[in-house]
Parts: structure tokens; C-alpha cells; sequence
């Protein structure tokens, strides 16, 4: 899962080119900031969670 938390703000970073969001102060409002920018949520093979702003979203659906 891709939101640091930062004492009490959470901050989504993108695991493709580590560019963050606004720090909000609650995991909700975090996640929904997310969502409101466009960026995309999965997990990997691993069952690790991946947050992907637009671009690396796009670049990633590119190559499959
Ligand atoms: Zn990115």
C-alpha cells in the first residue's frame, strides 16, 4: 500500500515515478484524493497494493 503515512497525514505516492499527492488527513480522504486525480489502485503478483498516477497508469496499460 502505496499511502506513506507522515505522522498524522497521508500522503498517496505513485510506485511508478514517486510523484505525491497532497498530504490528507485521513487514509479515506487519501484514497479519495486518488481517486478524484485520476490515479489507478491494484495489486501486484504479490498481493502488494500498487498506486499508479495518469501517466504511469497509461504507460503501464500501453504495455500489456
Ligand atoms: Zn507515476
Amino acid at each position: 500500500m502505496s499511502i506513506e503515512r507522515f505522522r498524522c497525514f497521508f500522503t498517496p505516492i505513485c510506485d511508478g515515478c514517486e510523484t505525491e499527492l497532497p498530504a490528507e488527513e485521513s487514509f479515506m480522504d487519501a484514497v479519495e484524493a486518488k481517486r478524484r486525480a485520476g490515479w489507478k489502485t491494484s495489486r501486484d503478483e504479490g498481493g502488494e497494493w500498487v498506486d499508479l498516477c495518469p501517466e504511469c497508469a497509461k504507460a503501464e496499460s500501453m504495455s500489456k
